[in-house]
């Protein structure tokens, strides 16, 4: 059954409501302190987290927590559960909300010589195509002139750029193609998103896969000689709804009216159990609050989990869109952590006050970056980066609702620059990730001294808003300039565990 949101958000707060009545912890607790709950962060706890997740994922057939598998359910409830045996600390929910799940298989041959990985778009109907003749589109196929008649019942052949995978492909669906290749326009694999399973006014869907850049321009020189060029296309995958769990948690104790978010999705991609993206993020979260739980606190602090970032930040927008105005008032400061022990890594702060990459965020979120840049400098003593601030997390729902937000990464599979490599170590000119959203992102793929650095600053951040917001300024209504691209157009389902382009 596909619940409406009404349904969902009173499901919500009859759980929230029933939580209520449960008796508050009774004993005096002493007020948390940032160097006492950073010096509680042991980083074995942080291993048996992450091998905790590790675990849960290779008990499935799947080996994986993607949204909507037994691996993310037994995720969801592993969370919970840890959270629900604190005596009561925190009031702890199961946030229902049904989303798209989608997985899809690709085979392509060209002139019978099969493409050894040809990449695959979430969203892409099914469809097998023998022997079926290749036509070039023009230009990049953003515009429906550009589609020429002959490739009525052909594959269309365009390359990657300038407008999102869903318009050229439904572009290609008006045009009557059987199915459409999308070639790279740089090294690297070109797969990502239609952005939702539902068609939008340029045209039907047809079935889609993804070419490299050499294996897209030997097909264009081929057909640019006068050569015939011969496709076998099949694309085979689930499109379905499927109900899935964000898990919130906040404190019994402190101000309900001045609340400190932290947040970090719990769900991985199909490849793999996803344990850098985001098991370290998720088992930071897990871990800190637990050794909160022997404190008190001035401030609300609250946690979440969520639920299909990795199928387009469904599960942080579905928790902001449920909130209130004045729920959405209660919340000071959110803060995001997703991919925080990339093995090679970056110690990235996201750059709040836009003095990077131009994009800032309400009043608190440059005051957010600059408390994380003090905290490195003065007590960690580490060298970071900004980070783009690009909403491009689940941070990026927060921001759109005019809440104050930040957080840390390590990078996801963009490369190491020379001077990244001269601040942190490691290999310039390797993705920070080598296996982002790949099977491979399994416990041996965490840099565990970024995993303590970044669950310390965290721990000194918990600690810290949880005292006062003292440090985060005055909250005015300051509107914040973001950029408004055409990927921003396509909401979020451009999302990338670390910054890029998905959907374009
Ligand atoms: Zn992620």
């Amino acid at each position: 059954m596909k619940l409406t949101l009404v349904q969902i958000t009173t499901l919500a707060l009859m759980l929230l409501a029933g939580q209520e009545t449960m008796a508050a912890p009774t004993k005096k607790q002493r007020l948390v302190e940032p160097k006492r709950l950073r010096n509680d962060l042991k980083v074995k706890d942080l291993r048996r987290g992450a091998q905790k997740l590790q675990d849960i994922a290779y008990a499935t057939k799947e080996r994986n927590r993607v949204f909507g598998s037994p691996g993310h359910q037994a995720t969801v409830d592993y969370i919970a559960g840890e959270l629900r045996s604190l005596g009561g600390y925190y009031d702890v929910s199961l946030q229902p909300f049904t989303a798209t799940y989608a997985e899809h298989s690709a085979e392509v041959s060209i002139d019978g010589e099969k493409i050894p990985k040809p990449s695959t778009f979430t969203y892409s109907p099914n469809g097998e195509f023998n022997d079926t003749p290749v036509v070039l589109v023009n230009n990049l196929g953003c515009e429906q002139a550009d589609f020429p008649a002959a490739v009525e019942g052909k594959v269309a052949l365009v390359k990657r750029g300038t407008c999102p995978f869903a318009t050229k492909v439904s572009r290609a669906g008006t045009a009557k193609a059987a199915a459409i290749l999308i070639y790279n326009n740089a090294p690297g694999d070109v797969s990502g998103t239609l952005g939702s399973a539902t068609p939008g006014p340029e045209g039907p869907y047809v079935p889609v896969a993804g070419l490299s850049q050499a294996e897209g321009e030997k097909v264009v020189a081929d057909l640019a000689a006068g050569k015939q060029v011969l496709a076998d296309v099949k694309l085979d995958g689930i499109v379905e709804d499927r109900t899935t769990y964000n898990v919130i948690a906040e404190t019994k104790g402190g101000n309900k009216d001045q609340v400190i978010m932290f947040g970090s999705h719990s769900d991985s991609v199909v490849a793999g159990p996803g344990i850098n993206d985001n098991g370290s993020g998720s088992i930071a979260l897990l871990t800190i609050a637990k050794n909160l739980a022997k404190y008190s606190v001035n401030n609300a602090v609250r946690f979440g989990w969520w639920s299909a970032e990795e199928y387009g930040l469904l599960g942080s927008e579905h928790y902001v869109a449920q909130l209130t105005q004045a729920q959405k008032d209660q919340i000071r400061l959110y803060l995001n952590f997703d991919m925080i022990a990339s093995p090679n890594y970056a110690l990235g702060v996201h750059d709040g006050d836009g003095s990077k990459f131009g994009q800032s965020g309400p009043a608190g979120s440059a005051e957010a970056e600059h408390n994380f840049a003090a905290y490195f400098k003065d007590i960690a003593k580490k060298p970071i980066i900004e980070s783009e601030f690009s909403g491009r997390s689940d941070y990026g729902p927060f921001l759109d609702a005019g809440i104050a937000a930040g957080g840390l990464d390590t990078g996801a599979e963009g490369l190491k620059t020379d001077e990244e490599a001269k601040l942190f170590g490691g290999e310039a000119g390797v993705a920070y990730d080598v296996n982002y959203h790949q099977a491979g992102d399994d416990i041996n793929n965490l840099a565990m001294d970024a995993f303590e650095i970044n669950s310390k600053a965290i721990s000194h951040a918990v600690a810290t808003y949880a005292l006062s917001f003292d440090s985060l300024g005055p909250k005015t209504k300051r509107v914040e300039k973001r950029a408004q691209g055409p990927e921003a157009s396509s909401k979020h389902s451009n999302h990338r565990c670390g910054g890029d382009l998905a959907a374009i």
